[in-house]
């Protein structure tokens, strides 16, 4: 029976062992380490990409512009996307989809612009590949007919920003979703600061950016314990950086996204690299919370971290010295990693 040697990262938190597996499942995780491993390093799940917006993968030069001018509603980006073929949408995030698979990422929340259609084409890009994908649709109409159809045919709804559209009608989202038991997200004071009363008031399961953000604000967010997902690849695109360390130590459970493909490939370790790069001492202090949240799975109703016995034996192996597993993580890169997907190498 083959097995890795290594840190594994379990229910518990990392333990230096090692773990076996036969026929696509995981039999054994012990505290030994036994000769003749398959491999050695740091064993983790699957990473999960807390926010995506693949559709616009395909879009290959951005130019410079305010948030407004090439994300917001009517921009650069929507006017690209209206013009531009369903097959080359597909394909470019087959590729962003793609990229995922090979940099250990199989699970990820899109918001999904262009209401039903929007949806479709991700389950058309995303189909066969073995990567589980939450789609947070957009209505395009807002008719109710159409609101209802999404709840149908997607995990929940991923809006633009409170000063983007119609409150009412983000309130109305939000109930209907959270009657289906599904999810409601938005950005947030990603480019100017937000009415925090009005986001409690929508009770969201997710929020994205949450740069521009005073004390008061971070203390209500962490009150009603609503997670933040951090891009600093966009942020620093626009010119502008996440309040990470403000947010941790506020107490917010702080996720990682890539955000836009065509702003930056949808690659974890990237993100975190760069996150790495430009936080200071205090924040590479705490960036080994940081790494822990890119395995997390509660977020979004998912199931919870760690490897265990019984489970399928995808995983993937960062070939690094293991003593210090987020520091081995944080230093990674693609060329030190292994792809498990049940129990078969990927590389080979
Ligand atoms: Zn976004």
């Amino acid at each position: 029976m083959p097995h890795i040697n290594g840190a594994i990262l379990t229910e518990d938190g990392f333990v230096e062992g090692h773990i076996s597996f036969e026929n696509g499942v995981i039999t054994g995780m012990e505290e030994t380490l036994p000769p003749y491993p398959l491999m050695s390093g740091i064993v983790v799940p699957p990473f999960f990409n807390a926010h995506t917006h693949l559709g616009d993968s395909f879009i290959k030069d951005v130019p410079a512009g305010t948030i407004e001018e090439i994300v917001g509603p009517g921009g650069y980006k929507h006017r690209m996307l209206e013009s531009a073929h369903d097959e080359a949408i597909i394909e470019g995030m087959r590729r962003s989809i793609e990229t995922m698979i090979s940099t250990g990422t199989l699970g990820f929340a899109d918001f999904r612009e262009g209401g039903i259609k929007g949806v479709e084409l991700l389950k058309k890009a995303a189909d066969g590949l073995p990567i589980k994908p939450v789609a947070l649709s957009r209505p395009v109409e807002g008719t109710g007919e159409e609101v209802d159809a999404l709840l149908k045919i997607s995990d929940g709804f991923g809006m633009s920003s409170i000063s983007d559209h119609d409150f009412e009608f983000l309130r109305m989202l939000s109930e209907k979703a959270h009657k289906k038991g599904k999810i409601f997200a938005i950005h947030f004071s990603e480019r100017i600061r937000e009415d925090v009363e009005k986001l409690l008031d929508l009770k969201p399961d997710l929020i994205v950016h949450a740069i521009e953000l005073t004390g008061d604000d971070m203390d209500s967010i962490a009150e009603a314990r609503i997670p933040v997902v951090i891009c600093p690849r966009s942020n620093r695109f626009f010119g502008k950086s996440p309040k990470f360390c403000e947010l941790l130590e506020h107490g917010i459970e702080v996720h990682l996204g890539t955000d836009n493909g065509m702003l930056a490939e949808p690659d974890m370790l990237e993100e975190l690299r760069f996150l790495h790069s430009i936080s200071g001492n205090e924040g590479k202090k705490l960036l080994g919370e940081m790494v822990m949240s890119l395995f997390e799975r509660k977020l979004l109703k998912g199931d919870a971290i760690g490897l265990k016995e019984g489970q399928s034996a995808t995983f993937t192996v960062i070939k690094k010295p293991w003593k210090y597993p987020e520091k081995g993580i944080l230093s990674a890169e693609k060329e030190d990693l292994h792809i498990f997907l049940r129990g078969s190498d990927t590389n080979g």
